[in-house]
């Protein structure tokens, strides 16, 4: 499965925003963020005002990076978007919103989504019963996710629970039991995303 490998926070530090790639640690005194918000690079702290088409860019891969998706699969969820009925930028982060991993990070299941995709990938996540390793696969309503009834996959969960549940988004139900699990209520929408984002830059940006 081909993945982004640079350095986590150097991403955030690119996009100016804490894209909390990182779980607990971004809460901390150690988020490289707070301690450094300038670009990286050796010309970072001197970077100039952005051009249009940069500002549309950083929109674009914020995004990406928040998620963990690549080019690729980005352009798949746009083109998805597009063909709906609704608004391309609100349908596309509900897709983006909708991906397992995101699910399973939303839920608490996992300290960061790039955590709650290992998850996915490891086999620990079930959704309505059946083993589902693949992260970017698009709940719907009514799926149950759990985490596999075997102590390896109760354990790894657990150990993220017991530092703190997040609260939980009103599109999911959470049950933290013995066997932890999650109900998709409804689908979730672009009001259901965390971060700020001004889609209508990114569906101009990948409209040319
Ligand atoms: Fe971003 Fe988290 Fe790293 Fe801070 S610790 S820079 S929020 S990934």
């Amino acid at each position: 499965m081909a993945r982004n490998t640079e350095a986590v926070c150097r991403k955030c530090r690119r996009e100016g925003f804490k894209l909390t790639l990182k779980g607990s640690r971004c809460d901390t005194d150690k988020c490289a963020f707070n301690r450094r918000s300038n670009a990286p690079g050796m010309h970072g702290a001197k970077r100039g005002k952005l051009t249009d088409y940069g500002v549309h860019l950083r929109e674009k891969q914020k995004v990406k990076n928040y998620y963990g998706v690549l080019e690729k699969q980005f352009r798949k969820y746009f083109d998805m978007a597009e063909r709906t009925r609704g608004n391309t930028g609100k349908e596309l982060m509900g897709l983006l919103e909708r991906r397992l991993d995101n699910i399973v990070y939303r839920l608490g299941f996992g300290a960061s989504r790039s955590q709650s995709r290992q998850w996915v990938a490891h086999g620990h996540i079930q959704v309505n019963g059946k083993r589902v390793d693949i992260p970017s696969y698009l709940v719907r309503i009514g799926d149950v996710i759990t985490v596999r009834n075997r102590p390896k996959s109760k354990q790894a969960v657990k150990n993220v629970i017991d530092e703190g549940l997040r609260d939980v988004p009103d599109f999911l139900y959470r049950d933290s039991g013995d066997i932890p699990k999650g109900i998709v209520m409804r689908l979730p929408t672009a009001e259901d995303v965390t971060m700020p984002v001004d889609s209508a830059l990114i569906v101009e940006l990948c409209s040319k």
